[in-house]
């Protein structure tokens, strides 16, 4: 997963792109970048490993009106420097600079025929392959020439895009990714989530539709859906767990969604002899509140996160993320002994999280420990943007419910239906993607899914 910026028309894009990143800084954290285009039509990119926070830029040779900005997470093997994001690249007429948040599922095959037509690569990812394409365009509008690099591209996407200094920003044909548009002043912003609009001071104006490519220059924004009709495939994960709270993406509300979860993930799996419920800290707070709610049981702060920390599962690694859980979590005793207790969290993966937590709960205590999950089991990867392609490593894939509540060491463990999450989520219950719940997936799975860890845009 990735977050994504950009702006057009305000004399600090620069500094306002590193602000807005520092809202998207959740979507990803091994990379961050920025590319900036001066009024003299030069581009200058800043890009860093790790975060936001740690010496981004040196904004003072960023200078101009028009600015992209990128945070990344990647999979496997493709944490490098040569693929932190926005792109930069020079062609005939030209600046290309693009940041992308979704995965390309036929980039192999993309990259393959421009590589045999002589292409070079610099990265392992799968967005090089649409500057490669935007490139080769015969057309001259700049929003033309990405309609024309996006023609028989699979997979999920949103972008910035500047060629010259123009902003362009789209969304594929289902809409996976999120991508809202924003006023500042004069000025246009686009970002993943509208918290990056907040922080920034710019204000909602709508979503960048499915299909669209919107352009902006220094005549005005211009509009057009020249991409094949899909049906709508928004990813429902975002609503369960990646987008945060304080966002509407999708056009809904983050917080509402994640209350309604938690909500109904009461009534599907109440536990009434309990004391208390309480979130494993941040991404399922807000369930666990609706959880707490619907159950008139009290919400507690039962496990303290640490915050300097990122998100543990956010770790190309194995090891990286075993040793994490501990280095991020610790239980509150106090809360915790002697007591029959709720622990809500927003899903479960390949369970190393909730093994550890479990654990760590029962030594602060506590008498009887009730896992509730807001979201169902995660029996498939995901192969448009979030890193879980491998069946193996994904325990609901492997293990059914009762032997899942088993290897946790919980008491009882209930999953929220896939009915009753596609019921809660704002605009449901169609027009989602739930393929990794599910397995009903809008494209043909990709012949070879390890090839996407190759090394994908997000
Ligand atoms: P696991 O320990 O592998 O079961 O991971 C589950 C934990 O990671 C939960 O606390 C989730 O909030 C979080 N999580 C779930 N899905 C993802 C994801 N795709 N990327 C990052 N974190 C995730």
């Amino acid at each position: 997963m990735c977050g994504i910026f950009g702006i057009h028309g305000h004399a600090d894009a620069a500094a306002l792109s590193h602000l807005g990143l520092y809202s998207l800084q959740h979507r990803g954290q091994e990379s961050a970048g920025i590319v900036s285009i001066g009024v003299d039509g030069n581009a200058r990119a800043s890009r860093r490993m790790g975060l936001i926070g740690e010496g981004l830029a040196d904004f003072g040779g960023m200078a101009g009106d028009v600015a992209i900005g990128h945070t990344r997470y990647s999979t496997a093997g493709s944490s490098t420097i040569e693929n932190a994001q926005p792109v930069l690249a020079r062609f005939k007429d030209g600046h290309i600079a693009l940041a992308h948040n979704g995965n390309l599922i036929n980039a192999t095959e993309l990259r393959r025929e421009l590589e045999d037509a002589g292409s070079i690569f610099t990265s392992t990812m799968d967005s090089e392959v649409l500057v490669h394409r935007i490139a080769r365009s015969a057309s001259t509008a700049p929003e033309d020439k990405l309609a024309d690099a996006l023609q028989n591209v699979e997979g999920a996407y949103s972008l910035v895009v500047t060629i010259g200094d123009t902003l362009l920003a789209a969304r594929d044909p289902r809409g996976w990714r999120p991508l809202v548009m924003g006023r500042l002043g004069d000025s246009y912003v686009f970002a993943s989530e509208s918290c990056a609009l907040d922080i920034t001071g710019a204000t909602a104006v709508r979503e960048v539709e499915k299909g669209e490519i919107v352009a902006v220059d220094r005549e005005g924004m211009r509009s057009s859906f020249p991409l094949p009709r899909r049906e709508s495939r928004k990813c429902v994960f975002e609503y369960v767990y990646f987008a945060r709270p304080d966002s509407r993406v999708f056009g809904g509300s983050v917080d509402r969604a994640r209350r309604e979860l938690g909500r109904r993930l009461a009534r599907e799996w109440p536990a009434p002899a309990a004391d208390l419920v309480f979130s494993v800290p941040d991404s399922s707070n807000s369930a666990a509140l609706g959880f707490a709610e619907e159950s008139a049981l009290p919400f507690e702060l039962a496990l303290i996160r640490n915050h300097y920390v990122g998100r543990t599962f956010i770790q190309p690694t194995q090891a990286g993320r075993d040793a994490k859980v501990k280095v991020k979590y610790n239980a509150v005793r106090e809360v915790l002994d002697g007591r029959s207790v709720v622990m809500v969290d927003d899903s479960i993966v390949r369970g190393t999280t909730t093994r550890g937590l479990v654990a760590m709960v029962r030594a602060a205590g506590a008498r009887e420990v009730h896992m509730r999950v807001s979201s169902p089991p995660i029996t498939g990867p995901c192969y448009y943007g979030i890193d879980t392609p491998n069946r193996e490593e994904l325990i609901a894939a492997n293990f059914s419910v009762d032997e899942i509540a088993g290897m946790l060491g919980v008491d009882s463990l209930g999953y929220l239906s896939l009915d009753g999450m596609l019921g809660a989520v704002p605009g449901g219950p169609s027009g989602f993607c739930d393929a990794c719940f599910s397995g009903d997936y809008p494209t043909p799975p990709p012949a070879d899914p390890q090839k996407l860890r190759f090394g994908c845009g997000c």
